[in-house]
């Protein structure tokens, strides 16, 4: 086993106590911690892929929304999903934790949330940093790796717009928990559990897209900054949008936090081997125009609507 592989001894104190307690939370799925820095390979050929998201209480969650290992999942799934927006793959996480003094004695159990995102990206967790807070903060850096990754920019006039899963269950959850409302099973776990579409991501770059975005602050939004980034237009056909049951398409492409991919492809993408691979839909929804006035145009039943922008944190 290499050196960074084994774990550098800790030293005394309260920090360094919460600290292993972490570690026996993650036992296999946490490599070379307690060094200065964490030592990483990149496979020869490919570029590193780094991105970093913050979960903040209050902003980002409530606690009496989700338990502590959904949350801790979620943080770190979230972060993932932004690796397959790349078509990367990931090699390590690295969490920074702000910790309220009540939480300390539940560390574990965010923890553990942890983990299992990280299990599922199939990727050692490789650093952190905790510290006091007054509100629970996670933030979650993600370093993966892409011989060849697929950006925001390169949406081709011609291509089709293609979405992975269905759509629409966050945006009902935080409905609901915002208006003291009741989730659904179905529902409540696409919204405690999203998956980070990584294998799948990677099945696309083979296949030929030619731009990748996550979907994050919804589809409304996120189409505009794919158009943006390629400097082309796009049509959407709100209509033909994959929706959980329950669900409008208008609410669906305002909802966000889905953690689903939307690609620009070729229209001969071979949708039904990708869902042979994965059971899991990808949906043509729309095409890319050159430019024109209107930088992206949603249809529904035929004619043009607004469905206004998903999250934004700074809109007023
Ligand atoms: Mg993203």
């Amino acid at each position: 086993m290499p050196v960074e592989e084994v774990h550098t001894a800790l030293g005394p104190g309260g920090e360094f106590d919460l600290i292993r307690r972490m570690l026996g939370a993650w036992g296999d799925r946490a490599h070379g911690l307690g060094d200065d820095g964490a030592l990483l390979d990149v496979p020869p050929g490919s570029r590193l892929v780094v991105s970093t998201d913050m979960s903040l209480e209050g902003t980002h969650f409530q606690l009496d929304w989700l338990a502590l290992e959904e949350i801790g999942y979620r943080a770190v799934a979230a972060s993932l999903s932004d690796l397959a927006a790349m078509a990367a793959t990931p090699l390590g996480v690295l969490i920074a934790m702000a910790l309220p003094a009540t939480l300390a004695p539940r560390v574990e159990a965010l923890a553990i949330g942890v983990g299992e995102a990280a299990a599922l990206g199939r990727c050692p967790i490789v650093g952190g940093d905790t510290t006091r807070g007054d509100r629970l903060c996670l933030a979650v850096t993600v370093l993966g790796h892409a011989r060849t990754p697929v950006r925001r920019a390169g949406a081709r006039p011609g291509d089709g717009l293609f979405v992975t899963g269905r759509l629409g269950a966050p945006g009902a959850a935080l409905s609901a928990l915002r208006g003291g409302g009741v989730l659904s099973p179905a529902v409540r776990s696409r919204f405690a559990h999203p998956v980070p579409r990584l294998d799948e991501a990677r099945w696309l770059a083979d296949a030929g897209i030619t731009a990748l975005i996550d979907l994050s602050d919804g589809l409304a939004s996120d189409v505009r900054h794919l158009a943006a980034a390629g400097e082309v237009a796009m049509t959407v056909e709100l209509d033909r949008l994959p929706v959980v049951e329950g669900v409008s398409a208008l609410e669906a492409a305002r909802s966000g936090e889905e953690y689903e991919l939307l690609a620009a492809a070729p229209a001969s993408l071979d949708v039904r081997a990708f869902e042979e691979r994965f059971h899991l839909p990808v949906t043509r929804i729309g095409t890319v125009t050159a430019t024109g006035s209107v930088p992206v145009t949603f249809l529904h039943r035929g004619v043009r609507v607004d469905p206004g922008m998903g999250h934004d944190h700074f809109s007023r």
